[in-house]
Formats: structure tokens, C-alpha cells, sequence
């Protein structure tokens, strides 16, 4: 795989040269397609826009997307992330607490408390789905899911208790990950399915009748934090200023797979501090000495001050380049001078 979908060359400086954009390829399944006759819900004046969040299990909502979350924020969006399973089954990644005898305890609990912690750092609104984390099978052959788990849930029983939030909250724009999951792990891959599932459901009266009024959300899109020419702009970025790099090994066993379209990419470098210090509230998930943390803020913000996204299901056109929010073609009613209620 080559590095031509957005080469970013760093110059002496530390400042991208060339970011050359990538361009969006063809959508495979656009939501007009499937929902032709759906509207988009409205974008009253006087009301915020509301972004809603879908991740796995808890620390995924402060590694892919927070910076772009708590610059929504801040704005005055309004932000919900929704948290699929309680990370049960997640191994400690700190060394720090390996031992540590009330981790080994009452995971469950800790991570409750940790994910507690992380939305108080990122002040977004906060619904965990309930579902029982999946693990990550590990061996050859891999062994069968646990009973009970989320990605052995029908998808009807998986998907309501997220129509039923769509429903209350009213998001305009949804993410979520792409149908890989972004990384192998089987509650990721459900992730995708529930949110895709909940963006077709919502909006119709006829499904799930009993969770709620019919919301439908303009768009959904993926996450792309962790692309190989950020991994790779991250590297480079280190051996220029004749640091280490954590990334080598990690570059090297690349899976050789397509690289993913990004269709918007968020300027958010500012929030950065606020990530790391949501990050590091899941104690048990990360190490704080680890690769995470290797390039400084001042660094990341020279090379690679967003986070992306690839637009997954869009009830607006199809955007014929790279935006740089994930409400374009959303904010023009609460604009437009004509808009109902709005300045003459
Ligand atoms: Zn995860």
C-alpha cells in the first residue's frame, strides 16, 4: 500500500508541505438508495445540533474522535456517546496495574468508574446499551464467542435499545466504525451493524413502534482515527527531530489492506490535552509510557492537527470533496435568512 491517498511530506519546520486531499471514492451504499423516501429531521433555529457517538465499550469514545467531540462542544453542539458493552472481558494494558488486586477483582466495576471519569473530563452525555462484552478471541482455531455476549445478540435485540435513544436524543449526525470495526475486535464489528441498523430504523414508524416518536438522522459516519498515513505521519514525525519511534514494528506488520476514504476531516488540535486526559482516566486500558503518548501535542498539531471520518449513510448529497465538518450541509437552515423564525 502506498502512501499517495494523502502523502504528508514534513518539511524542516515540522509543518505538512504537501496534504494532498484525498478524494472521496464512490459511495457503495448511500442512504438514499435504501431509504428513498426518508427526510432527514429538522434543524430547528434556536436549537442546538446534536452529535451522537456509538462506540464498542469503554476508552474507545477517548481514542477515536474526543478531540473532535470537545470541539463540538464547545461550540454548543450537544454530544451523547453511547457505550455498547461494559468492557468486562478487556485484559489490563497497564503495567502499572497488572497485579493490582481490586482490578483483578471487580473489572466491571472499575471500568463503570473509569468511563465515569472519562466523560467527566470530555463533559459529554453519557448511555451505556447494557450489553455484555465479547472479548477478543485470541488463538488458532479461535475459540467460540461466550454465551450471552453482544455480538451474539440478534440484531433486533441488539438494535432497539439504540433506536429507543436515537429517538430521545434526536441526533442529526451519528458515527460509528466501519463494517471491519476499524480493528478486528467482535463487539466493534456489532457496533457498526447496531448503528447502521438504528440509522435505518429510527426514522420508520413501523419499526420498534414502542421505543419511541420516529427520528430520522441526515448522516452516519465512520471513524478513520487510526489510518495507516497517521500511524505512518506519526513515525516520520519522530525520526525527523532523531527520536525513537514506537511505530516501527507496527508500520512493518501492516496488514496490506485499502486504505479507507475520508470524506471530512475536523481541525481539533486544541482538544488534544483534553483526549489524553480522558484517555488516560481509562487506567486500566492504557499505559501511560506507551505509544500513545510518543509525539508531543506541539508535534501532533504539526502534522496531523484532525481527526477523520468516512461517511458511511448520507441523507444529503453526496460531498464531491473533503469537508471539514461533520454538520456540512446541516448548519444552512439554522442560517439561512430565510429560515423560519430567523432574522428578516
Ligand atoms: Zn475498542
Amino acid at each position: 500500500m502506498g502512501r499517495d491517498e494523502h502523502d504528508v511530506t514534513i518539511m524542516t519546520d515540522g509543518r505538512p508541505s504537501t496534504v494532498s486531499e484525498p478524494s472521496p471514492a464512490p459511495a457503495t451504499t448511500r442512504a438514499t438508495d435504501r431509504l428513498p423516501d426518508r427526510t432527514p429531521g429538522p434543524v430547528l433555529p434556536g436549537e442546538p445540533l446534536r452529535l451522537m457517538c456509538v462506540h464498542a465499550h469503554p476508552d474507545d469514545e477517548s481514542s477515536k474522535g474526543a478531540p473532535a467531540m470537545a470541539k463540538y462542544l464547545a461550540e454548543g453542539v450537544e454530544v451523547m456517546v453511547v457505550t455498547c458493552t461494559g468492557g468486562e472481558r478487556g485484559d489490563i494494558l497497564n503495567p502499572r496495574l497488572k497485579d493490582d488486586p481490586e482490578v483483578l477483582r471487580d473489572m466491571t466495576e472499575v471500568r463503570r468508574r473509569e468511563m465515569a471519569a472519562a466523560v467527566e473530563v470530555l463533559g459529554v452525555q453519557h448511555r451505556w446499551l447494557g450489553f455484555v462484552d465479547s472479548g477478543l478471541p485470541e488463538g488458532d482455531p479461535l475459540p467460540p464467542l461466550p454465551e450471552g455476549c453482544f455480538a451474539l445478540e440478534p440484531i433486533d435485540v441488539a438494535t432497539e435499545p439504540l433506536v429507543r435513544l436515537v429517538r430521545e436524543f434526536r441526533p442529526h449526525v451519528l458515527t460509528t466504525y466501519d463494517e471491519n470495526g476499524g480493528y478486528p475486535h467482535p463487539d466493534h464489528i456489532m457496533c457498526h451493524k447496531v448503528s447502521v441498523e438504528a440509522f435505518e430504523a429510527a426514522g420508520d414508524p413501523e419499526r420498534f413502534p414502542q421505543a419511541g416518536e420516529p427520528w430520522q438522522p441526515a448522516k452516519v459516519y465512520y471513524n478513520q482515527t487510526f489510518s495507516r498515513t497517521r500511524v505512518m505521519a506519526y513515525h516520520d514525525a519522530l525520526l525527523e527531530v532523531g527520536k525513537e519511534s514506537p511505530y516501527t514494528e507496527w508500520l512493518k506488520n501492516w496488514e496490506d489492506r485499502e486504505p479507507r476514504p475520508v470524506h471530512a476531516r475536523v481541525e481539533c488540535a486544541e482538544y488534544f490535552p483534553v483526549r489524553d486526559r480522558a484517555l488516560i482516566a481509562h487506567a486500566t486500558q492504557i499505559d501511560p509510557d506507551g505509544s500513545f503518548f510518543a509525539l508531543d501535542h506541539e508535534m501532533q498539531r504539526k502534522v496531523w492537527p484532525w481527526e477523520e471520518y468516512e461517511l458511511g449513510r448520507s441523507l444529503l448529497p453526496w460531498p464531491e470533496q473533503v469537508e471539514d465538518d461533520l454538520f456540512a450541509g446541516l448548519r444552512a437552515d439554522v442560517e439561512a435568512p430565510d429560515a423560519p423564525g430567523a432574522p428578516a
